[in-house]
């Protein structure tokens, strides 16, 4: 299967199989944005969806297997890009719609889903 073929699949009902499923898709993200992961880790987490340290140590919720993989997909574009710009100002921003034009319909759809938020952010 080519890489760029399955990030680019929108089917909204469908999630990520499993973690490695979603670690796979964070280094075809990370390869793209022209970053670097050190450790991905998926675990159970009670109120984020996801964090990223500066060093590139990045935990996943496990929970992002259970809602559409666009959604998830926005969770690992935006902590990969926190590697580029870490706060939510205008650099960030401009990177995320360079490689999600529709990020922030995603975030919007995202915040419907449950009540996490990204990290440790207000
Ligand atoms: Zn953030």
């Amino acid at each position: 299967m080519k890489a760029t073929a399955a990030i680019k699949s929108r089917d909204a009902e469908a999630s990520w199989n499993d973690a490695d499923e979603l670690k796979w898709a964070v280094r075809q993200w990370a390869a793209r944005i022209g970053v670097k992961t050190r450790q991905i880790h998926v675990r159970s987490m009670k109120t984020k969806w996801a964090s990223i340290s500066t060093s590139g140590r990045l935990t996943l919720n496990t929970d992002l297997m259970s809602i559409p993989r666009e959604l998830s997909e926005y969770v690992i574009v935006h902590e990969l890009v926190h590697l580029l710009a870490p706060n939510h100002g205008k650099v960030f921003k401009s990177f995320l719609s360079a490689y999600l034009p529709d990020w922030e319909e995603r975030a919007e759809e995202l915040k419907k889903q449950t009540n996490n938020n990204f990290h440790s952010e207000r």
